[in-house]
């Protein structure tokens, strides 16, 4: 999962950083609203984070101006303690949640994945595909109730496969969500990770559909 923070204060966007890193995201930041805006208008995130209080450009204007782009990521913004007229205005302007400061992480990571789910149609932190379970809380996947040892990495591409299962997901989309970019990464990587999640969880888990990409779907 791909995501934008846009925080001007450096501590907290270190903290912030580190955090999604050590959850599995992969985070971008931003400490300036202009150019913020500019990526989260032009590229594609699976959630952003936004401070309101940013040089260039505040939160709520850059807020308003994707929604009015019919730009639809989630968006968690980030407020003041206390500052209800600014919820009311970030929820009016299309916020999906907020977060006053200061907050704990374990809060902001809960918050993150209830709005990717929601993004993404899935009301409930666990997936399931016939007899597997993704465990979103726990970063965990189990097969018929035992639990799967998964890589990181490999973690990261099946929990991105089925929060869209039943979409068929090409590979630029997936290089674009899983790795930083200029990563180097290319088609060849993410065919050696789906063979090992096959090896793992079945042969049938994630279908390849040549030249579109991959499918996670239940079968009837
Ligand atoms: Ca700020």
């Amino acid at each position: 999962m791909r995501i934008l923070l846009l925080e001007d204060d450096s501590r907290i966007a270190r903290d912030i950083t580190a955090t999604l890193a050590a959850a599995g995201y992969t985070a971008e930041h931003q400490t300036d609203g202009e150019e913020g805006w500019f990526k989260g208008d032009t590229e594609d995130y699976d959630a952003i984070i936004l401070d309101l209080g940013l040089p260039m450009l505040d939160g709520l204007t850059i807020l308003k101006r994707w929604r009015a782009n019919g730009r639809t990521m989630p968006v968690l913004v980030l407020t003041a303690r206390g500052s209800w007229s600014e919820r009311v205005e970030g929820i009016d302007s299309g916020a999906d949640d907020y977060l006053p400061k200061p907050f704990r992480m374990e809060e902001l990571l809960a918050r993150l994945r209830a709005i990717v789910r929601r993004a993404t149609g899935q009301s409930s932190p666990l997936l399931t595909l016939g007899s597997i379970t993704l465990d979103t809380r726990q970063m965990r996947v189990s097969l018929d109730g035992v639990p799967v040892n998964l890589t990181p990495q490999e973690y990261r591409l099946f929990n991105y496969l089925m929060h869209h299962a039943g979409r068929v997901v090409p590979h630029t989309e997936l290089i674009d969500h899983l790795y930083e970019h200029d990563s180097g990464k290319d088609a060849n990587a993410i065919e050696v990770l789906i063979g090992r999640i096959r090896r793992k969880l079945g042969p049938d888990v994630i279908e390849t559909r040549r030249g579109f990409g991959y499918i996670v779907e239940a079968k009837p």
